[in-house]
């Protein structure tokens, strides 16, 4: 299947060849900083103003296989390693992450853009996963069951599957590679990471930090680029699993194509998610959380709210306080600890917001809250600044789209019913959120939504990293998900060995071949 989805273009990166002066990011490959074996590069911009910070190369198949190599020559001595030595990275990954958090967040504001507080929040549940990732010596464990026959045991043992590799978004720069990079590793795996070509640079700074705890070399390998090397990683015979999370048209692809080469995936695609208001819900706190949950990282989020349904009377409840609280807040540069929400990743994002806007006002919808041209934002920066678009109907582009940008559609439904057939008409189900005091329509709603993840008086909710994290239909494509047991289930083998020894008790007694101890 030919991708659909965006980024690069050869022409895009033709253009950037011949800048010179900023620095080119090296490959992370066999504990070495190399250069790729490419003359393409692109531009690392800052989103809030412009500024180039680093050029990316493109690699190639090349530089791929470079990293596999490496991946397969540490695989023995790292397998080999006791779970409990592997799980001693694991803990000295997270001291390094506590004393590094500020590094870290202004890393991923610097070439994200999202607010600093949601920079440290991102480290935070980085952090939360390399401590989940610390109970390998519990959750590695296997099963065994004395007596499956007269003097026969069987017991499943877990193994590592490989070389493992992820392929990540430019949304959460450190958390989403830090959902596989551990797990990979104590399960006695080596990883090679492919970071979006938007936000290289966190990726580069985690590798320095895996360099101090001393990881052994060729166990985590970077490797930037676009579509080429991704590519080169599914068709690769020396990888054996792949994690991938984006755009619902890549996922689908990287899961088809890399499912055919015989590994193992799971590929996390886009969302629209829902959040819905019952005519009892508590207004102030429930605005709040559903500003939150739209607004937040610009609406750069697989659990950004894009949706909100009010049911009955909640309409007239909710929307004159959202639309207040909506205007109040501040798009600005994400360091500045005034603005509310930061800018979004380039300036195509941008226009593609922009557009998605105009058609949903060309269709029918209501602007009720207009955030195109926010006043007061630095020059040069990809600033849009929250927009609600009112009167929505599930026929318009607002609410089929995932407009990935501060840009809530607000839809209005009678009955808890109604609202559940909207939801469960999107093709996606990554997260979604109910808002009452009902207990009644608590349960009617979560045993019926077909979707992953679940939240109940609170903005759409990630699943903490000790529960599997990932949504349903379009929005995931494999049978395991994210962290939690899942990512143990993922990262190993099963294997399982039923044995009996004739020496040992086939006639009734001990040692038999050594004398009779019985
Ligand atoms: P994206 O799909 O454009 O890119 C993701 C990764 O895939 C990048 O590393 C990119 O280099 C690579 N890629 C992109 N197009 C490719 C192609 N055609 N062939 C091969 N490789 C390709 O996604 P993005 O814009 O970086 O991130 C935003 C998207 O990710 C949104 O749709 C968002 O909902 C989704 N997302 C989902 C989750 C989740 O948990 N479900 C989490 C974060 C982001």
């Amino acid at each position: 299947m030919a991708p659909q989805a965006n980024t690069l273009t050869p022409a895009d990166s033709a253009a950037v060849t011949e800048k010179s002066a900023v620095r080119v990011l090296n490959n992370f490959i066999d504990g070495r900083w190399l250069p790729a074996q490419t003359s393409i590069h692109l531009d690392v911009t800052n989103p809030a103003n412009g500024e180039v910070l680093a050029r990316v190369p493109l690699s190639g198949a090349a530089d791929l296989e470079s990293a596999v190599a490496a991946a397969n020559a540490a695989l023995p001595d790292w397998r080999s390693r006791s779970v409990g030595e592997r799980t001693e990275f694991i803990f000295a990954l997270r001291e390094q992450f506590r004393r590094h958090i500020d590094e870290l967040a202004a890393s991923v504001t610097r070439e994200g853009g999202k607010v600093i507080t949601d920079a440290r929040a991102e480290i935070t549940r980085s952090i939360e996963v390399l401590e989940v990732a610390c109970a390998a010596p519990m959750t590695m464990q296997g099963r065994v069951l004395e007596g499956v026959a007269r003097n026969i045991n069987s017991e499943t043992i877990r193994q590592p599957v490989g070389v493992c590799a992820a392929i990540t978004p430019f949304n959460f720069p450190a958390m989403v590679p830090m959902w596989f990079l551990p797990f990979a590793i104590v399960c006695g795996n080596t990883f090679i990471l492919k970071p979006s070509e938007q936000v290289p640079l966190t990726s580069e700074l985690i590798c320095q930090i895996l360099e101090e705890i001393k990881l052994p070399r060729g166990v985590v390998n970077l490797v930037h680029g676009a579509h080429d090397v991704v590519n080169a990683i599914l068709d690769s015979r020396g990888i054996n699993a792949v994690s991938f999370v984006g755009s619902v048209n890549t996922a689908k692809y990287i899961y088809r194509r890399a499912a055919e080469k015989g590994k193992r995936v799971q590929a996390l695609g886009g969302a629209k998610n829902y959040m819905v208001v019952m005519p009892d819900a508590v207004v102030d706190k429930t605005v709040s959380n559903v500003l939150g949950s739209a607004f937040g990282n610009a609406g750069q989020r697989c659990m950004a709210g894009s949706v909100l349904v009010t049911v009955g009377s909640a309409r007239d409840a909710i929307m004159p306080k959202l639309k207040a609280e909506a205007l109040k807040l501040i798009a600005g540069d994400g360091r500045d600890p005034k603005s509310s929400l930061g800018p979004v990743i380039s300036p195509a994002a941008c226009g593609r917001i922009h557009d998605a806007v105009e058609n949903g006002i060309k269709e029918g919808a209501e602007l009720l809250v207009d955030g195109r041209h926010p006043k007061n934002t630095p020059e040069g920066g990809n600033f849009v600044g929250p927009t609600i678009l009112d009167r929505v109907t599930p026929e318009m582009s607002a609410a089929r789209d995932e407009i990935f940008g501060p840009v809530l559609s607000v839809m209005h439904v009678g009955s808890l019913d109604e609202a559940i057939a909207l939801v469960n008409n999107d093709p996606r189900g990554n997260g979604t959120s109910i808002f009452t005091e009902n207990g009644a329509a608590v349960r009617e709603y979560s045993r019926r939504v077909e979707v992953g993840m679940v939240g109940v008086n609170i903005g759409v909710a990630a699943s903490p990293a000790y529960f599997p994290f990932s949504g349903w239909k379009d929005s995931f494509f494999g049978d395991l998900h994210v962290h939690g047991w899942d990512a143990v289930d993922f990262f190993t083998r099963k294997k399982t060995i039923t044995s009996r020894y004739f020496s040992s008790g086939e006639t009734g007694k001990f040692f038999t071949e050594q004398g009779d101890k019985h």
